[in-house]
């Protein structure tokens, strides 16, 4: 270590509280401080160079040094660094990102409402609900279903509609009212024998029968990601989509899709909801839409629930929320540059090209002793890893050996995530076919050698 990285990583130690670390753990072995990136790459202190398998958090979609970004930002920062929407005020970089979703965004969804954060978005998303119904005469329908394993975000309410354990336990959440539904992962909740239609019509008779245990007229919406990402990359079963839609329009449930990490071509297509054939009602976008360099999300709405919304501010004087940094000029304006370098560079489409050749040389890992199953679409992917293939049993301690394999992988020159038993791949969506089979290679010798380490 040099003397800059020592007194920083020292520094970090000392007064950093990092999210979702162990603290005690990070007290002892410091930081990986990354200094600078470069396409796919990212290089740490020490000028090691890393493929950055899962894009940072699942969102630098056009890589490390665009530099249309930064010259974006730098002239923003120059005509209007800071203005905000409230009170009908507006700039021109958000008028312009809300159009440019509104024709981006499947039909229906025209109207687009700005945040910092997935988590703020899913929190909005659940006042406005509230709001709406409200406004509707129609106080009691107020819960949401949602999916264990889902994930959508961290704030009270979202932290409430994600399905995972460590976002839960000790935080006094669920803390608005949400009923987790079954994963739609036939591999590793398919019960013995039963096919993956048979997993799908179970799956939409529990969603039914939660609807009328608890009565339609209590149900306000339904959540989803469309392949889930943070929970372990979960693909759903044939027909899954479908069918839950078709159970929201039936008993007036709002279908919500969570596009933070499925939007923006990451499985092939522009939305996740595109790829398995459903329209939402609300859409909630980010991470791709700026590639997280400046932090935005935006929630698209229907007419239908704008129309409601807007009636009860025009009625209650105002629309009682939003925030500072809603629709951030500079943000906005790295949004809309962002977008556009996907159209021109067609990176959706790369995207879509790539797709067998990650996905197919990524299923060459499904006979590997330590690989349970291999999942994905587009260029988003999970190993999970077993003790035992033939009975799926996990490693104990749970998430150790998928720690394990990650950092083996960071050695190899490879950034991936893991989540829970599986290792997450997720990489930049300029990635090229060299690089893909680059992943490969490195993530094949992380995994020989975690096979080595439990022996
Ligand atoms: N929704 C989904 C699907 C996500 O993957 C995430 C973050 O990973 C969020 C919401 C929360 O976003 P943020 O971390 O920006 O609050």
């Amino acid at each position: 270590m040099n003397k800059l990285s020592n007194s920083l990583a020292a520094a970090d130690i000392a007064h950093s509280v990092h999210p979702y670390t162990n603290m005690r753990l990070h007290e002892e072995q410091g930081p990986m401080i990354i200094t600078r990136g470069d396409g796919v790459h990212v290089y740490d202190d020490q000028g090691k160079e890393y493929i950055e398998g899962l894009s940072g958090l699942w969102s630098v979609a056009v890589g490390f040094s665009d530099t249309r970004l930064k010259d974006a930002a730098m002239r923003q920062m120059e005509a209007l660094p800071y203005y905000h929407s409230f009170a009908h005020k507006a700039h021109e970089p958000s008028i312009r990102l809300a159009e440019k979703l509104a024709e981006m965004t499947p039909e229906g969804l025209n109207r687009i409402f700005f945040t910092n954060s997935g988590s703020e978005a899913n929190d909005t998303v659940v006042k406005m609900v509230w709001f709406m119904n409200n406004a509707l005469g129609r106080p009691e329908k107020k819960k949401f279903l949602a999916r264990n394993k889902g994930y959508h975000g961290i704030t009270v309410a979202s932290g409430s509609l994600t399905g995972l354990p460590a976002n839960h336990g000790d935080f006094d959440l669920p803390a608005i009212p949400v009923r987790h539904l079954t994963c739609p992962h036939h591999w590793r909740w398919g019960h013995e024998g039963e096919s993956e239609a048979e997993f799908t019509a179970r799956l939409l008779k529990e969603a039914e029968d939660v609807i009328l245990e608890e009565g339609p007229e209590t149900i306000a919406a339904f959540i989803g990601e469309p392949v889930m990402g943070a929970g372990g990359v979960m693909v759903p079963p044939e027909g899954y989509w479908p069918g839950i839609a078709a159970l929201c329009r039936k008993y007036d449930i709002l279908l919500v899709s969570d596009e933070v990490i499925n939007g923006f071509g990451r499985l092939g297509t522009p939305f996740g909801c595109q790829k398995y054939g459903f329209v939402p009602d609300i859409m909630v976008m980010s991470k791709q839409l700026t590639s997280s360099y400046m932090p935005l999300a935006a929630i698209a709405l229907n007419d239908r629930v704008y129309d409601a919304i807007a009636d009860n501010s025009a009625k209650l004087g105002t629309f009682g929320h939003g925030f500072t940094g809603s629709g951030h000029p500079v943000a906005c304006a790295v949004g809309l540059e962002n977008l556009r370098i996907i159209e021109e560079d067609d990176l959706m489409g790369n995207a879509a090209r790539l797709e067998e050749r990650f996905q197919s040389g990524l299923r060459r890992f499904a006979d590997h002793p330590l690989v349970g199953e291999v999942r994905g679409v587009g260029l988003i992917a999970g190993l999970e890893l077993v003790a035992d293939k033939a009975t799926r049993q996990s490693f104990q301690p749970a998430g150790k050996i998928a720690a394990t394999v990650a950092k083996m992988a960071a050695e190899e020159g490879l950034i991936c995530r893991n989540v829970y038993e599986t290792v997450a791949l997720c990489p930049p969506l300029i990635v090229t076919e060299a690089q893909v089979d680059q992943i490969i290679d490195r993530l094949g010798r992380a995994l020989d050698r975690g096979w080595a380490w439990v022996q």
